[in-house]
């Protein structure tokens, strides 16, 4: 587009030569779209040749009527009001990022209030087109947010892992009452050796998938379930007591002895020796409880595996 402005019109501050023509040239050759809006009235002004083409000519409509969609008045998101100080006047541009209602296209806006040439107050925008940064921001905070999910998750079994088990436990530990009761199972599936030898390594790996799929259905929120390692389980209940925890590890073993695990044509039964502990959580030393679990869970497997003992 070229337009010829008469000689009056015409802009030479000091040392510039361009002529009004010139000037209107450059805003069209910009590859960012630039517009002007009254700011009373909204009408717009001036658009360029970037901005036409993405969005058409004004035609004497308003900035929302052009620029957006489906606005009935003034979009909500206009800076309009942060472009002026407190006297009203033109204030420091203001600077952000908006995903454009029409062609959902992200732009970094840079807006300033500008006094046109007879007298009004006008909205400049410059507007660039920033989707592809987006998209990369978008794409490192996903694979971002997934390696931090690694980080404190046991792949096979989707389950917490170790570390992440101990976090939970510590955080937990921090807020509950001293005197509330904090149990702690340890799991250790029976034979499982004999699983992958006579079923294969596969096999196992889906057995130790069904297993943390049986015990997460029948846990509450709060509870904490982790694969604290190979074939063996830990599960952490804040604000349960012994006797609660060693019922519901005995629902844990029937969970896994009363139905078949069922791999291809081979099904076969999976059991489990559970070691069950309790102390006030004020006087619950992980450590501590870890070790007397685990010394009750091996009393399940020296008194005949698939059952549960409770820790002195
Ligand atoms: P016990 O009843 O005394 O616990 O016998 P067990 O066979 O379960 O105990 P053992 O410690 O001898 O063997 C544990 C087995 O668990 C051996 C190991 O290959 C298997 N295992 C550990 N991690 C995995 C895994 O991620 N996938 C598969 N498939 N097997 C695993
Ligand atoms: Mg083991
Ligand atoms: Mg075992």
């Amino acid at each position: 587009m070229s337009r010829k402005l008469p000689a009056s019109q015409a802009v030479e501050p000091e040392g510039v030569t361009a002529s009004a023509e010139d000037l209107l040239s450059i805003l069209d050759s910009l590859d960012a779209a630039v517009y002007a809006s009254d700011m009373q009235t909204h009408e717009l002004l001036f658009l360029n040749a970037y901005g036409r083409q993405t969005w058409g000519a004004p035609r004497g409509r308003k900035c929302w009527e052009v620029l957006q969609e489906g606005q009935s008045g003034p979009c909500d998101f206009c800076t309009n009001d942060r472009l002026l100080d407190a006297q009203g006047r033109p204030g420091a541009p203001v600077v952000w990022e908006f995903q454009n209602t029409q062609n959902g296209r992200w732009y970094q806006c840079r807006d300033q209030a500008i006094a046109w040439h007879d007298g009004r107050l006008v909205r400049v925008e410059i507007a660039t087109d920033i989707t592809e940064r987006k998209a990369l921001e978008d794409a490192l905070k996903a694979s971002h947010r997934h390696a931090e999910w690694l980080a404190y998750r046991d792949e096979l079994t989707q389950l917490l892992n170790r570390r992440a088990f101990f976090a939970a436990c510590q955080e937990r530990l921090a807020t509950l009452d001293p005197e509330a009761p904090f149990a702690l199972l340890l799991i250790d599936l029976d034979r499982f050796k004999l699983v992958n030898d006579t079923h294969g390594h596969a096999a196992g790996d889906r057995v130790l998938r069904e297993v943390a799929k049986r015990f997460q259905a029948r846990l509450r929120d709060g509870d904490i379930l982790c694969r604290f390692g190979g074939e063996e389980f830990a599960l952490a209940l804040p604000g349960t007591s012994q006797a609660a925890a060693s019922e519901l590890a005995e629902r844990l073993r029937r969970a896994l002895s009363a139905q078949p695990m069922n791999y291809g044509e081979a099904s076969f039964r999976v059991t489990a020796s559970f070691g069950v502990v309790a102390a006030a959580s004020g006087e619950a030393d992980l450590g501590m409880l870890l070790q007397r679990a685990d010394q009750a869970m091996y009393r399940a497997k020296r008194e005949g595996r698939d059952r549960v003992c409770d820790s002195p």
